[in-house]
């Protein structure tokens, strides 16, 4: 038996002896930024380049650049400067929150602040909460008088504070660092949607998206869309979860080996909820996972590990893109047209009993690469350990790649990806936001890791809820000494893809578009001209005269609803938990009790004499206790999304037999809505009807039941379950 080798590496803010002699050692003057000989100072990365020019589902990247980026663990710390929760600046007037920013002109920031040789950009025009006396009344009073600024409350932004600064300064929208007693039109969060009590406006987080890519989470989310639809999603690694499929991992992989003796496979063990490499080690043999201990009391996922990836100068890299989902339903999402590539810092080999523990070689984090000594920080795209995304399907296009088909096999990927987080995010949703009830609407930026393999299928690693918009980096200033210095890439990519999500949820544009929609109503020689393709630098919904009209062309491009014709068919599991809300009965909850599953069963016409009441209860007990013993969420009793999908395929089986999978799960779904449609309808009539008679004739019982979910529902929660009713398929995110 082999034994597992262990990943040991250092931690950030670890008690290691190199980031302790940092904390500790004083503050030394900041060096220029290193251009490591290439001709290149920081300031020439920082070049007038046009990032992107890369249309998602065709066109290669034009222009390269260098790129610097780690990932933010959960829960990571303030920024000293931030104001502690819930504060106002001493002197601030009631009902407002810091005056705003200095203005900057819009543009690039980082030429003018000057990250170039002579030093590092300009603390001071970074502006960290800072005020501008005297400016304030004359911005109130003129411009902003006649079109009021966007509000933003950047209080919980946390580690990405500086890119949103920057962001929001060059769109000149109002920024109030320590909060504000009115409500902000947005909410910046740095951790999750519960940071702060929002009652309106929109906010950077849906509820529920950091528990959904969870690595278990997400494993099992694309399980469920394996089993429905397994060519469509062959680009996640065979994944099994621990503790509670080791006998299944073990009984798998001893078959596989069976049926092919040649098959050595190697697989990587990931701790669940951990991020930035922490806990992973690589196994040749599933008796080398170490069951003891922290296995039992953390879960975690073991993967198929990916042993030919695709290398570049020898070295493995992985991808991070950023994901904007702007909207759950509709469904919405945008892709930034650029990445950074991570790489590691030993020549690759495949994974042999001698190799497995050399993290420098098989982990491409950032966060664990940067501690070794072959970390190059470059302004070359060609030679650090990190690149843009750009830069890699330049030199793949050069040597004829099809970096198209790349792009495309990325975007269907990523749409996929969300296909199969969604259902569980509404479900979120509903319970943190029930319809009918105050509360903002969400947006979110994502981080996807990808890995290549060497014939260029992009495979999916994982989904960061909290991608790190960090804009510096640590640099090494003599031999234990560290500082963090702007990273000038860094900037570059993530001020464009805040900024630009923040240009692309512009509740005023949203404004402005429907104003203008009313006026070309009644201009419609005028519509043309105004809702044509725009020049390039013109985002969505913006107008000649829209204040973004100086803005760079958006980083982030749409690829849902683009391509929604291409994926509407994977959407099944979406329409089953549209189903599951609707039977959940009472706001706020994300389980369904018996009740509710009864009720669902006897609405949608499944029990006969074949399959009693009685049964429909076994199968709920039966599932509920299964997915309740697997330790996921003990605040609530009752039968969790995940469970009522697997009871709801059981059902598709049993009535569809002959057919695929997911033709029985389609045909089961068409059959409930058509039920629940036409009992909808009924009860509309009968509504009407009671209403127009105006005569007590008794309540309406459309199928027969005393327990409709309108019944068991407390009174004052009616109108509003009454009015979920007719919306099932139409519901507000
Ligand atoms: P973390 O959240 O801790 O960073 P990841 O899932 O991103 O965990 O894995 C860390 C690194 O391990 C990845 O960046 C990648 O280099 C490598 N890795 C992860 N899964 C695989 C896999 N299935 N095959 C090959 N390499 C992998």
């Amino acid at each position: 038996m082999a034994e597992a080798a262990t990943v040991r590496h250092c931690r950030r803010g670890g008690a290691s002896g190199v980031i302790a002699s940092r904390r500790l050692a004083p503050r030394a003057p900041r060096p220029p930024l290193r251009s490591h000989g290439n001709g290149r100072g920081a300031g020439a990365a920082a070049g007038p380049r046009q990032r992107g020019g890369m249309e998602p589902a065709g066109a290669p990247p034009q222009g390269c650049a260098p790129a610097r980026e780690a990932e933010e663990p959960p829960g990571s710390p303030a920024l000293p400067a931030e104001e502690p929760e819930g504060g106002q600046p001493a002197g601030a007037p009631p009902g407002e929150g810091a005056p705003p920013p200095l203005p900057a002109a819009v543009g690039r920031e980082r030429g003018r602040r000057g990250a170039g040789p002579q030093g590092p950009p300009g603390r001071a025009a970074r502006g960290r909460g800072r005020r501008a006396p005297g400016r304030r009344g004359g911005e109130e009073g003129g411009r902003a008088a006649r079109r009021p600024r966007v509000t933003v409350d950047s209080s919980k932004a946390k580690t990405s504070l500086e890119a949103l600064k920057i962001s929001l300064r060059q769109l000149r929208w109002r920024e109030f660092p320590f909060g504000r007693r009115l409500p902000c039109d947005i909410y910046w969060h740095g951790v999750s949607f519960h940071d702060n009590d929002i009652f309106s406006g929109q906010v950077n987080k849906f509820p529920g998206m950091t528990e959904m890519v969870r690595k278990i989470t997400l494993s099992r989310a694309v399980r469920t869309m394996q089993d429905l639809f397994p060519l469509e999603y062959n680009f996640y690694p065979r994944s099994w979860i621990l503790p509670e499929e080791f006998s299944l991992f073990v009984d798998e992989v001893r078959m596989m080996k069976d049926g092919d003796p040649s098959w050595k496979p190697t697989f990587i063990v990931k701790p669940d909820g951990g991020c930035q490499g922490d806990g992973i080690y690589l196994i040749k043999d599933p008796s080398d996972i170490r069951l003891t201990g922290s296995i039992q009391s953390r879960p975690a996922v073991v993967q198929e590990y990916i042993c030919k990836p695709l290398l570049v100068d020898k070295l493995k890299f992985d991808i991070r893109l950023y994901v904007l989902l702007k909207s759950l339903e509709p469904l919405e999402i945008y892709i930034a047209k650029d990445g950074l590539s991570r790489f590691c810092t030993e020549p690759y080999q495949e994974p042999t009993l001698k190799n497995l523990h050399q993290v420098f070689m098989h982990l491409t984090n950032y966060s664990l690469n940067i501690h070794s000594g072959n970390f190059i920080h470059s302004d070359n795209v060609n030679t650090g350990s990190k690149r843009t995304f750009s830069s890699i399907l330049c030199r793949l296009s050069s040597k004829g790649a099809d970096v198209k088909k790349l792009w495309s096999d990325i975007i269907s990927l990523v749409i996929k990806t969300i296909i199969a987080l969604t259902p569980e995010l509404k479900v979120y949703y509903q319970s943190d936001i029930p319809a009918g009830k105050p509360g903002p609407t969400c947006f979110q930026i994502l981080g996807f890791d990808i890995l290549l393999m060497k014939n260029l299928k992009p495979m999916l690693l994982e989904v960061n809820a909290n991608p790190s918009m960090r804009i510096e980096h640590e640099q090494e200033l003599s031999p234990g000494v560290f500082e963090n210095v702007p990273s000038p890439v860094d900037e570059e990519v993530k001020v464009a893809v805040i900024r630009d999500t923040l240009r692309l949820v512009d509740p005023q544009k949203k404004k402005r578009k429907d104003t203008q929609c009313q006026t070309l109503e009644h201009m419609p020689e005028a519509s043309e001209e105004l809702l044509g393709t725009g020049p390039a630098g013109r985002g969505e919904g913006d107008t000649p005269r829209s204040p973004e009209a100086g803005l760079p062309s958006l980083c982030l491009k749409q690829v849902f609803p683009k391509y929604a014709k291409q994926f509407n068919y994977l959407r099944l599991v979406d329409r089953v938990a549209v189903l599951f809300i609707r039977f959940l009965g009472v706001k706020g909850t994300t389980k369904l009790g018996p009740t509710g599953f009864r009720t669902f069963i006897r609405n949608c016409k499944l029990s006969n004499s074949n399959f009693s009441m009685a049964s429909v209860d076994i199968l709920y007990i039966d599932i509920t206790r299964r997915w309740n013993s697997m330790g996921i969420d003990h605040k609530e009793s009752g039968m969790c999304l995940q469970a009522f999908v697997e009871a709801f395929f059981c059902l598709a089986q049993k009535k569809y037999k002959s057919l695929p999978l997911h033709e029985q799960v389609a045909s089961l779904i068409d059959f409930c809505e058509y039920h629940l449609a036409a009992l909808d309808e009924k009860r509309l009539v009968c509504g009407r009807g009671v209403v127009e008679r105006r005569s007590a004739v008794g309540p309406c019982q459309t199928d027969g039941l005393h327990l409709t979910p309108a019944a068991h529902t407390p009174l004052l929660n009616r109108t509003a379950t009454a009015g979920k009713f007719a919306d099932y398929r139409n519901p507000r995110y």
